[in-house]
């Protein structure tokens, strides 16, 4: 079943405007599609924000950690 976005009416999955007041009705394979196209640009956006993280930590690392000990040799 869908379940119409304006009047709460459930339509047929089959039914493309609702039954009831004619709302265009969202098919659930549309919203899985349009869920997935946004996860995968977050996720993109997030490896390289964890990317950039890394490299600033590995860097930071290096200077304040790796940099004395090497100094002191
Ligand atoms: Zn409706």
């Amino acid at each position: 079943m869908v379940k119409c976005k304006k009047c709460g009416k459930e339509n047929p999955n089959i039914a493309e405007y609702c039954q009831e007041c004619g709302t265009p009705l969202e098919k659930l394979e549309d919203k899985k599609d349009k869920k997935f196209g946004e996860f995968t640009g977050n996720t993109i956006i997030d490896t390289i924000i964890w990317i950039l993280i890394i490299l600033v930590g590995c860097d930071l690392f290096v200077n304040y950690i790796i940099g004395p000990i090497l100094s002191f040799n």
